[in-house]
């Protein structure tokens, strides 16, 4: 089996829940949309070769996998908390993500205890009512499985629009960050049924959180629409408000989406883009 890749890197994750933390990010290439604010373009086709920066190495796609997990093996797991699947849309290549993610980064040492994590969704409680940092300070406990011999906990970022997909790997995941795509600020086709499925099913097993991105043009109806998607599957999924890096949205905007939201969501955090700041990958 083989992969198609932009690039593995490591960075800082500049958006979201886990804002601020070092990941090893697998960029993945090839993506189902055509996001009129997206900041990774390059990714939305398949290169012909594939970097990994850190180690100065150019490599060939499509690659086997086995070389994908060498390369992250390389990284100093002291320094990174999670590895981040990335595009493009990683789940267009789901069967990769079958036989990659259950062996990517087996761990031979003693891993740290994660029982305060297990407890979310082995006693039926509300896997959201826990989404809060102190689960992501130590990166063990946020993984699902208690039995894994993994290193990382593996983090998703998806556009939220292939449900059938996700269905066959979200067993391997541990966290899933997912795009919803307002129809004005993306220029996109509207997706709600199909992205209403997709965090339904996502939510059943997974520590998900959404994004929204909001620019100066906004649509305050198509805004609450986005919201309430999110509402009806379950009102404590956090949603993160990200102002849109070319199109900035005034602070009385931003004030006034996070104020609709939270009337509606138990946690809704405005969150720019750090990465661009800090001028990291
Ligand atoms: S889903 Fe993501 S990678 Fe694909 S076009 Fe939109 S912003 Fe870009």
């Amino acid at each position: 089996m083989k992969a198609n890749l932009v690039e593995i890197f490591s960075s800082i994750q500049g958006e979201g829940m886990l804002v601020g933390f070092r990941q090893i990010f697998i960029r993945f290439a090839g993506c189902n949309l055509r996001c009129s604010y997206c900041d990774t373009p390059a990714a939305m086709t398949v290169p012909e070769t594939w970097l990994v920066p850190e180690f100065d190495l150019e490599l060939p796609n499509p690659v086997e996998l086995d070389q994908v997990r060498e390369v992250v093996d390389r990284f100093d797991p002291r320094i990174h908390h999670s590895v981040s699947l990335t595009g493009g849309e990683p789940l267009l290549q789901v069967e990769a993500l079958e036989e990659l993610l259950p062996s990517l980064n087996q761990e031979s040492g003693v891993r740290t205890d994660n029982s305060e994590f297990r407890i979310q969704n082995s006693e039926g409680r509300n896997p959201h009512s826990a989404f809060r940092i102190p689960h992501f300070e130590n990166p063990q406990s946020a993984i699902r499985n208690p039995q894994s011999k993994r290193r990382y906990p593996i983090y998703l970022e998806t556009n939220g629009t292939l449900p059938t997909h996700l269905k066959r790997v979200r067993d391997l995941i541990d966290i899933i960050a997912m795009d919803i795509h307002l129809p004005q600020t993306s220029g996109l086709v509207p997706q709600w049924d199909i992205q209403e499925q997709f965090l339904r099913l996502a939510a059943e097993t997974n520590l998900i959180f959404t994004k929204i991105v909001i620019s100066s043009g906004t649509d305050q109806e198509e805004f609450l629409r986005g919201v309430d998607l999110i509402r009806k599957v379950n009102s404590a999924i956090p949603l993160i408000l990200q102002p849109e890096a070319k199109d900035f949205p005034s602070p009385a905007l931003i004030l006034s989406y996070h104020a609709l939201a939270r009337k509606v969501l138990s946690s809704v955090r405005v969150i720019p883009q750090i990465h661009r700041r800090l001028g990291v990958p």
